[in-house]
């Protein structure tokens, strides 16, 4: 962990792009909620194969020009072309974009053609090939292992391999033990790997949410966070209690034992992350 904290601690937000309008106003009460707090940038997902391609684009401009924070786009590079890869990015430079979130995502259903990328550092070898050193590129990486990868030691080189193509910093999925970040950040190291790790960090207010989206990526709930979140039932209110209590530890502890920064996954909402900042007294 050593090398991680020479980094200056980087806080950012994640949002999603709005499906609706009244999903938009949504997102707009979100972040003028949570612009007060000046994130570092708020990163803007991007729906695999390019479902969302325009929506994110326009979310990204709305953040950047009207918020005023730096707005950080992700792109995901399944079942897409280089042509179509090649504009987004064109796209992004000229209205002033200088972060990325290069990703590989997820094989939509009923698109039968994964396109002319296989994995995402392929991805970010063509975003430096297209674009020199103009972004600032993110990767994904995976403590509790990425669920397809073989063994953790195969998603480790292929981590690198992400970094080796030019990544310059990663965000981590979401966790809950400690020590799987901790550990793969030092396995990074011994492999050479010495770019800023950040976690990702997902508040916790609604148990069977957070119970689908682990199943579906591979984050673990300790048992004793299943069993006491399970016996709240629908008590909503106790579950937000225990939640703020266990990811400001969980927070606190990242940040104590070097971890260069946080990124939030706001889900849209901002209660909950805001409630964690002020704990873990980020807005100084
Ligand atoms: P990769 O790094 O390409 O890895 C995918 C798998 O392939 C891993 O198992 C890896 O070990 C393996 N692999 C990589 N290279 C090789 C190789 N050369 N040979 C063999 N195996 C290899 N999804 C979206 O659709 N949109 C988003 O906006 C989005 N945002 C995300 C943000 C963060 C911070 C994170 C952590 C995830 C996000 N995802 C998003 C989910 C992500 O797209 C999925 O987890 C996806 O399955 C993997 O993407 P990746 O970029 O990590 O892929």
């Amino acid at each position: 962990m050593e090398s991680q904290r020479k980094y200056p601690k980087i806080f950012s937000l994640e949002f999603f792009p709005p499906k609706s309008a009244e999903a938009e106003r949504t997102l707009r009460r979100a972040l003028a909620k949570l612009a007060p707090l000046k994130p570092r940038f708020c990163s803007v997902t991007f729906g695999a194969g390019g479902s969302t391609r325009d929506k994110t684009f326009e979310t990204v401009l709305d953040i950047q020009q009207r918020v005023g924070i730096e707005a950080a786009p992700h792109i995901s590079c399944i079942a897409s072309t280089r042509a179509g890869i090649r504009e987004v990015l064109h796209g992004y430079r000229e209205r002033g974009i200088r972060r990325l979130v290069a990703l590989r995502g997820d094989m939509p259903s009923g698109m039968l053609s994964a396109g002319e990328f296989r994995y995402a550092s392929e991805l970010v070898a063509f975003i430096r090939q297209e674009t020199g050193d103009h972004f600032h590129v993110e990767v994904a990486a995976y403590p509790e292992m990425h669920p397809q990868a073989p063994s953790m030691e195969a998603d480790l080189r292929n981590f690198k391999r992400k970094v080796e193509a030019g990544a310059n910093s990663a965000i981590t999925q979401y966790f809950f033990n400690p020590e799987a970040y901790f550990r793969f950040v030092d396995d990074c190291q011994r492999l050479g790997v010495d770019i800023p790790i950040v976690p990702g960090i997902m508040p916790i207010t609604n148990y069977a949410q957070i119970a689908r989206f682990s199943e579906q990526c591979g984050a673990d709930i300790p048992r004793w966070m299943r069993k006491r979140l399970e016996a709240y039932g629908d008590d909503l209110e106790s579950i937000r209690a225990f939640g703020l209590d266990v990811v400001t530890d969980l927070c606190r502890r990242l940040l104590e034992q070097g971890a260069p920064g946080l990124h939030f996954y706001t889900l849209n909402k901002a209660d909950a992350v805001m409630k964690l900042w002020h704990r873990l007294g980020l807005d100084g």
